[in-house]
């Protein structure tokens, strides 16, 4: 959809306490249609940045951009309905409720359209066939690939613009992490705008069309996927060693 909207990062300084410097001047940009894949050694900040993308975390200085609009000031909520939306790393699903209203809720911002609301419940599970007969399953009781896929549905229900994925197969047994992957791949496909995150370098990189390294908080490197496969072991052994 060549209409999606480009999100950026514009020299974005953040942290977490009073003196903490986690992103230290970070700019990205998020094209439409692209996969934008983030990597750097852990504690760099990739989920932080990923985070003051989201609005769960305000920026000191530097600005959040949709489509060129300053959004830095939106709450995680305002940013979902300008159609920005995450799935987090770790677990994220409400393990006492059903797969149905797990899904549910990710929908709840169309609670008031009864029909639409139903649509788009019943759309996933169309695309998910995997969940259609665990709907009325308890979400605590799905295996990791389920789960997975389940918070895949609840990010996608609302049809949003901007995907923003933290660590999707961490944590995963590697057929699982390649269900992963045919999921981010058939994203990719549909062209949607996609930040990515993800410990699995190889597989990210392979999807990836923009590439952005961080290293202590710093923009490191960045650059098409191509400028990238070959140096990856390199890049790796570099990070073992910061
Ligand atoms: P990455 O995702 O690249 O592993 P993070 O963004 O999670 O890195 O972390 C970057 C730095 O910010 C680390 O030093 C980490 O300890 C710190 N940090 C991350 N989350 C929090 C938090 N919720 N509270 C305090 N410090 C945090
Ligand atoms: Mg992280």
């Amino acid at each position: 959809d060549g209409t999606a909207p480009e999100l950026r990062l514009n020299g974005v300084t953040a942290g977490y306490f009073a003196n903490d410097i986690v992103l230290d001047d970070v700019s990205m940009r998020i094209e439409p249609a692209k996969v934008t894949v983030v990597l750097g050694p852990n504690g760099s900040g990739k989920s932080t940045a990923l985070r003051i993308m989201s609005g769960f975390l305000k920026p000191r200085t530097g600005t959040v951009t949709l489509a060129g609009e300053d959004i830095s000031h939106l709450d995680p909520g305002e940013r979902l309905s300008r159609g920005i939306a995450v799935l987090p790393q770790g677990r994220s699903v409400f393990p006492e409720l059903t797969v149905l209203d797990n899904l549910r809720l990710g929908a709840w911002q169309l609670r008031s359209d009864r029909g639409a609301f139903q649509a788009a419940v019943d759309a996933m599970l169309d695309r998910y066939e995997v969940l259609k007969p665990l709907r009325m399953r308890i979400a605590g009781s799905l295996s990791g690939g389920q789960a997975r896929m389940l918070e895949f549905a609840r990010t996608l229900i609302l049809q949003p613009s901007v995907l923003l994925i933290d660590e999707p197969s961490v944590g995963l047994a590697p057929v699982l992490v390649d269900g992963v992957y045919d999921e981010l791949e058939r994203l990719k496909d549909e062209g949607r705008t996609i930040l990515l995150v993800d410990q699995n370098v190889q597989a990210a990189v392979g999807l990836a069309d923009q590439v952005y390294t961080l290293a202590y908080g710093k923009n490191h490197l960045e650059g098409a996927r191509d400028g990238f496969e070959g140096q990856l072991d390199d890049l790796i052994k570099q990070w073992l060693n910061l």
